[in-house]
């Protein structure tokens, strides 16, 4: 149905002195207040027009969707099929909620069924306001926003929003971010997977882990696959193996920097790679515990690195000369042998640490590259693009400087991530939670001052 609002106004203004700035500054002083008194206005005519339907003998359909109640005094709390009711007044206290505009004070009617005798507020249930809700959607979906871009200081600062930290750390809790994370995820548009941890500070000072998990598309955009706080890595596996819907073995690298505990992760569907960055750092540390100074260790390091550091050609792998694949593999065989013998060399020379290092490394260094020879996909090696998720997470947490909960640290990195890598599953997230469904619609029709009184 249509309804016409009219608002007053009315201003005092020194003719001639006046500028145009203190004229716009005073009208962004009362925005939010004018949509404070909008919506109260809004509100309470809409809850006249639901009590009068409801204790006026309507035909059933004015009375669709409005009057639900459970029963007076049933157990099992089932809903009551009576509708007329009697107006009983207002509720003592008016409900207070956190708006997106300040705090409302909205004073609520009470009615009596006519059928069990329950008292209730009929606004409420239509506007499913639950029991105990004390704010709307728009205000927590503010916070979070402003959470997210670490500016919710000024949302506080700047307007009436009354919100502590705790609050916050609250309604992140709560949150069903989560829902979001349970679809499944195809492999098929994915090039490579990579898992990380890193330290965060929580409550008390005490330090945890936060884990992640991403995919990489082939355009080379990251897919957030989860993220976990002081979680093992085979209960992280289980989590994502049930997200991922194999068609079949796809064998895309997973992409890790020698986490102990990953070497095996999703072995059924992936197939390790060493982060080939991390592997030369890597190297110089197992050395340096045989005894090596790092001017021993460098000219080995350097080798590793060149050894590993094989680059493929950028050009479509359709269009390519056999010559340059032929290259590439040729490149790949004599890196793969050339390591196996500086193995040989480390055991002989009794470096025990290093030796086992580069053993380990060796099976996982050139996934990217047979990947490639195979199938033409361009694998990322190395785990710099979730190390800059982690850079982006890790800023954010840190600027709320708050010792947050392992839940509170797993909601919000997975709201950063959904927010920056997947904006359009975050815009339907916050829709589909709020309920807009296009049910109300508002738009101004004129606005004209009155005629002057004063000449
Ligand atoms: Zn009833």
């Amino acid at each position: 149905m249509k309804q016409v609002i009219n608002i007053s106004l009315e201003f005092e203004i020194v003719i001639g002195k006046v500028n145009l700035n203190e004229i716009a500054y005073r009208l962004k002083e009362i925005q939010d207040p004018i949509m404070i008194k909008l919506l109260e206005g809004i509100l309470r005519w809409y809850d006249d027009l639901i009590t009068d339907r409801l204790s006026k003998p309507n035909s059933g359909k004015a009375r669709k969707g409005l009057g639900r109640h459970t029963q007076k005094s049933d157990s099992e709390n089932r809903f009551c099929r009576g509708r007329k009711i009697r107006k009983r007044g207002y509720r003592r206290n008016p409900r207070k909620l956190s708006t997106i505009f300040g705090p409302l004070k909205l004073p609520i009617r009470v009615v009596e069924c006519c059928h069990c005798g329950a008292f209730y507020s009929p606004l409420l249930s239509a506007l499913s306001i639950g029991r105990y809700a004390r704010k709307e959607g728009n205000f927590e979906h503010e916070v979070i926003e402003a959470v997210i871009d670490t500016n919710y200081r000024r949302l506080i600062d700047g307007r009436s929003i009354d919100i502590s930290l705790g609050g916050i750390h609250n309604i992140i809790v709560e949150s069903d971010i989560d829902r979001i994370y349970q679809e499944p995820v195809s492999l098929k548009a994915l090039s490579a997977i990579m898992a990380d941890g890193t330290g965060v500070k929580q409550q008390k000072g005490r330090k945890g882990e936060l884990r992640a998990v991403i995919g990489v598309t082939k355009n080379g955009q990251v897919e957030p696959l989860g993220t976990f706080t002081n979680t093992e890595w085979s209960d992280i596996e289980l989590e994502i193996k049930r997200r991922i819907k194999q068609a079949k073995n796809l064998k895309i690298p997973f992409i890790y920097d020698g986490e102990p505990g990953l070497d095996n992760f999703l072995a059924d569907i992936a197939e390790s790679q060493r982060c080939t960055w991390h592997a030369p750092r890597g190297a110089y540390h197992a050395f340096w515990e045989d005894g090596l100074k790092k001017k021993e260790s460098q000219p080995i390091t350097d080798t590793i690195k060149e050894l590993i550091g094989i680059e493929l050609p950028s050009d479509d792998y359709e269009i390519l000369e056999e010559k340059d694949k032929a290259e590439v593999k040729s490149k790949y065989e004599s890196s793969k042998s050339e390591i196996k013998e500086l193995i040989e060399i480390f055991r002989m020379k009794g470096y025990k640490h290093g030796t086992a290092y580069i053993e380990n490394l060796s099976e996982r260094l050139f996934t990217n590259i047979e990947l490639w020879l195979r199938t033409g996909v361009i694998a990322p090696k190395t785990t710099s693009l979730l190390e800059r998720v982690f850079r982006e997470i890790g800023r954010r947490l840190k600027r709320i400087a708050w010792g947050w909960s392992d839940k509170a640290v797993t909601n919000l990195s997975k709201m950063i991530m959904i927010k920056q890598y997947s904006r359009e599953k975050w815009e339907k997230y916050w829709k589909q939670k709020m309920g807009i469904n296009g049910y109300f619609e508002i738009q101004i029709r004129s606005v004209e001052c009155g005629p002057c009184e004063h000449f």
